[in-house]
């Protein structure tokens, strides 16, 4: 009887191991997919250039599609220090956090780290400069330049035009 009792218990033990063992394993796979459909597989925002102008302001659109870029010291962002969250106001998704937000004096809002996979960045020769591009991954809209005299420890300073991006404060995030 003893024995019988035994045995049937480890075949419970193993089974009930086994059970949870998967249940474990696809509880992580979820979550690693949920985690690659946010960072990963988004899809672009994809607009004509007629949809793009009636969906942005004149100004938004000349920054965000034509490249444009806000004068000096005329963003409101510029100095604007408050906790939140920067989006892209071409398609709304986050881009920079204030936590990586300072003041660097070059006239435009200035950020230490973007948020992974937010954005994207390709050579700028125009101009006659050597500088690397910033736009957003998901619209492709533009937002600005990031150059190597940052603060560290990332040693990289985002330059980017207020009028390219909206501004979520942190008490309105959970939204
Ligand atoms: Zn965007």
């Amino acid at each position: 009887m003893k024995i019988h009792f035994i045995k049937r218990n480890r075949i419970f033990i193993k089974t009930v191991t086994l059970i949870t063992g998967i249940a474990f394993n696809q509880n992580l796979i979820d979550s690693e997919i949920s985690v690659k459909n946010e960072n990963y597989k988004r899809e672009k925002m994809k607009k004509t250039e007629s949809e793009w102008k009636k969906k942005l302001s004149s100004e938004e659109y000349h920054v965000l599609r034509e490249k444009g870029t806000e004068r000096a010291f005329t963003g409101v962002y510029d100095k604007h220090f408050e906790e939140g969250l920067y989006l892209c106001s071409g398609c709304g998704i986050k881009i920079f956090e204030s936590e990586s937000k300072y003041d660097s004096g070059c006239g435009w809002p200035a950020f230490s780290e973007a948020i992974p996979q937010a954005v994207e960045e390709t050579q700028d020769n125009s101009f006659g400069m050597k500088r690397i591009e910033i736009t957003c991954k998901n619209c492709d809209g533009h937002l600005g330049h990031v150059f190597n005299d940052g603060p560290k420890p990332s040693g990289v300073r985002y330059c980017i035009n207020s009028v390219s991006m909206d501004f979520l404060p942190k008490n309105d995030n959970k939204k």
